[in-house]
């Protein structure tokens, strides 16, 4: 049996939300506009929210705080905003950070519950209604029913999964990103990547899942040369990541992630690093520790790439991140321990143990 579930409306193109905003009235009458700190308001994503929500005469307040890899805390602060003001739809601005917290404000707007119930994932009251306007391409959160919070309870990052926090309509205006400095660039197109290729790795992936990875895959592949030299990237190319991230979300919204998402909270948790980055420092090992079992997959993966084998496929990572972090022994064995917790871990084709867990920590990042 095959299920497929994608209830975004996805609109793509430049000025797609200007040229769309007859779509708003019908999901709210006053909106909570989430965001970062800075960069909505320099890539002209939120004067063009603004804008067509005046047009339709739709009143709008913003919470603008959050930063990256947020707590439910700036998720509640936004919550309040929403209630105080009587939003009645939530619209997210930015990475996956601002569209993550823009979900959560939504649940905690309309249900006044602690972590421990929002984390369960049952809320009584439905949802605001989302808007999700994603302005690096990296995370696919706009077609996700994910939203990922820091949990300093569990030294990880925390889940809240449901159908209801899943954007109504994602607006995809690849201008947005055009000034995206290249380190986010690249670490969320490792983002992207790892959700396509875990997605196709995954024990979860069906006919339909495995179609739409290969072609995120293949989209990435074409533009990661250009991210590896650093040349200016056109519209045309920031077009493609946004795409093949919109791709790669689609396929984790039927897949979920697996042991590589798992592993790489414990990088961003405890040693700072970003997201997409966590993913790539200890993706070629991945491919590595699935090769014996599943060569023909992840030979496909790699080709779709155009890359030769994992030896190419690190050489292209190790230029696109630079200088490696390094992580300790006790560090190992800490990490090990909390990845081997996380709910991603069972859908890995090949289930690890904690010792395989070890293994990557120490081949990819060993002092
Ligand atoms: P992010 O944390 O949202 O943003 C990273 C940085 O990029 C911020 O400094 C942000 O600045 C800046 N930025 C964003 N858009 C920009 C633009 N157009 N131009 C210039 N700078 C821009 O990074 P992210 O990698 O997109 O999201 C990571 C988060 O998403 C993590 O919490 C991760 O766990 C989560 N995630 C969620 C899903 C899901 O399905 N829900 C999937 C994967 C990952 P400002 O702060 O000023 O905006
Ligand atoms: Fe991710």
């Amino acid at each position: 049996m095959t299920i497929f579930y994608i209830p975004t409306k996805i609109i793509i193109g430049r000025n797609c939300i200007r040229e769309n905003a007859d779509l708003l009235p019908a999901l709210g009458t006053r909106a909570l506009i989430v965001t970062g700190k800075r960069s909505a308001k320099t890539n002209g994503a939120e004067h063009d929210v603004r804008q067509a929500l005046e047009e339709r005469s739709i009143p709008a307040v913003i919470y603008d705080h959050v930063e990256s890899n947020p707590s439910t805390t700036v998720a509640r602060e936004a919550a309040e905003l929403a209630r105080e003001q009587h939003a009645d739809l939530v619209i997210g601005i930015g990475g996956g950070s601002p569209l993550d917290a823009a979900k959560v404000a939504a649940v905690l707007a309309t249900n006044r519950i602690d972590d421990e119930t929002l984390f369960s994932n049952v809320f009584e009251q439905k949802p605001l209604p989302i808007v999700a306007v994603p302005t690096t391409a990296g995370t696919g959160s706009e077609v996700t029913q994910y939203a990922m919070m820091t949990n300093d309870k569990v030294r990880s990052k925390s889940f809240v999964i449901s159908d209801d926090i899943i954007p109504r309509i994602a607006f995809l205006d690849a201008s947005y990103t055009e000034h995206l400095p290249l380190p986010v660039t690249r670490n969320t197109a490792l983002d992207a990547l790892s959700h396509a290729m875990e997605g196709y790795l995954s024990k979860r992936a069906t006919e339909m899942s495995s179609f739409i990875a290969l072609e995120s895959i293949r989209r990435l592949g074409r533009c990661l040369p250009m991210l590896r030299s650093g040349a200016d990237l056109d519209f045309t190319a920031r077009e493609q990541l946004l795409t093949a991230s919109l791709l790669a979300g689609i396929v984790i919204a039927q897949t979920g992630t697996t042991a590589l998402h798992a592993m790489g909270y414990s990088l961003t948790y405890f040693k700072k690093i970003e997201h997409g980055r966590a993913n790539g420092l200890l993706m070629s090992v991945y491919l590595q520790y699935l090769l014996p079992e599943h060569q023909e997959e992840v030979m496909t993966v790699l080709g779709t790439l155009r890359l030769s084998g994992i030896a190419d496929l690190r050489g292209l990572i190790n230029d696109l991140l630079g200088n490696k972090e390094r992580i300790t022994e006790e560090e190992i064995s800490a990490f090990s321990a909390i990845a081997m917790k996380a709910r991603n871990i069972p859908f890995t084709l090949k289930s690890p143990s904690q010792a395989d867990i070890e293994g990557m920590f120490r081949s990819s990042l060993l002092h």
